[in-house]
């Protein structure tokens, strides 16, 4: 049977936003010590926008060309830049040509053909692993993620995007601290991006351009050094992390495999709630013993 005061917590959890699949999870969410974040859709909105577009050498020769070519690409793609640039062709009343061949190249970016000319939109990560020059006029600034447009692997041009961090992060960030609780980040996104957020919301540090199968490789780094981790996540991406991650918890609107793997699921993505998550565990468990 399961206690009254843990019954009662767990109903008090789902109406702060929290879904508590395994109670093991729930109870041993009073030893966490480090709590690893992932950045796009929990501490920040998840909403990109985009903040410039910039071509590069002759064609394609304005900013609308570039972000209709892109945006023909992303039409496919369920990815929050995805959903930015399309919302930046819409505000600019472009029509989209049509793509062949598409395929989404995971963690890297997408590929297709668009009027008879191969379109990539990258990384910064894809361009160096392939020895494409940076453009000159690239300069990745502040909270700024950027992808590079190639035209028949060529770079022909760039879009930064950027995404607000939530009002709640900095409190959440700030409780955890008080609480002797640190916070890291964990991001498959550039180091200038992440060392931004990183120091506005006063966290003890940062992994940046994380490919998906070294997230697991930090969670075990972190343990080894005797940390207790909780880790949020929400792609497919971040499945094993989560799993080797002493609780998992899943970003609420996240993929279906992140939400089966995790103990716990954030319903709202609200950081806050991982708060409450560690206080009703202490209060709980204190008031049995
Ligand atoms: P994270 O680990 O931070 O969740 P992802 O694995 O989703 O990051 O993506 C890593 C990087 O791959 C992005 O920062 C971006 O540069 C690139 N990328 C992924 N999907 C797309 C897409 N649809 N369009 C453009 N770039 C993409
Ligand atoms: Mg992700």
């Amino acid at each position: 049977a399961v206690p009254l005061v843990v019954a009662k917590s767990t109903s008090l959890s789902a109406q702060h936003g929290l879904l508590i699949k395994n109670r093991t999870a729930f109870e041993n969410s009073r030893r966490i010590t480090s709590v690893v974040f992932d950045k796009t859709g929990t501490l920040t909105k998840g909403k990109f926008e985009v903040s410039r577009i910039v071509t590069i050498g002759e064609q394609p020769s304005n900013e609308d060309e570039l972000i209709r070519l892109a945006g023909a690409l992303e039409a496919n793609s369920k990815h929050p830049i995805a959903t930015g640039i399309i919302s930046e062709v819409k505000k600019r009343n472009l029509a989209l040509p049509h793509v062949e061949d598409f395929k989404a190249i995971t963690g890297k970016g997408v590929a297709g053909v668009a009027e008879g000319k191969h379109v990539k939109i990258v990384s910064p990560g894809y361009l160096k692993e392939n020895n494409l020059q940076l453009p000159p006029d690239y300069s990745a600034t502040g909270n700024e993620t950027v992808v590079f447009v190639l035209i028949n692997d060529q770079p022909a041009g760039f879009v930064a995007l950027a995404d607000a961090i939530r009002p709640e992060s900095a409190d959440a960030i700030a409780t955890l601290h008080d609480n002797n609780i640190k916070s890291i980040l964990l991001t498959g996104d550039n180091k200038q991006v992440a060392e931004s957020v990183s120091t506005q919301l006063k966290m003890d540090g940062f992994f940046a351009e994380v490919l998906p199968h070294e997230k697991l490789e930090k969670i075990k780094e972190l343990q080894q050094k005797n940390e207790f981790v909780a880790m949020t996540g929400d792609g497919v991406n971040d499945a094993p992390a989560l799993a080797q991650a002493d609780i998992g918890i899943a970003v609420g609107s996240g993929s279906d495999i992140a939400a089966e793997t995790a103990g716990i699921v954030l319903v709202n993505s609200n950081p806050k709630d991982i708060v409450n998550l560690i206080l009703f565990g202490k209060a709980t468990y204190r008031k049995m013993i």
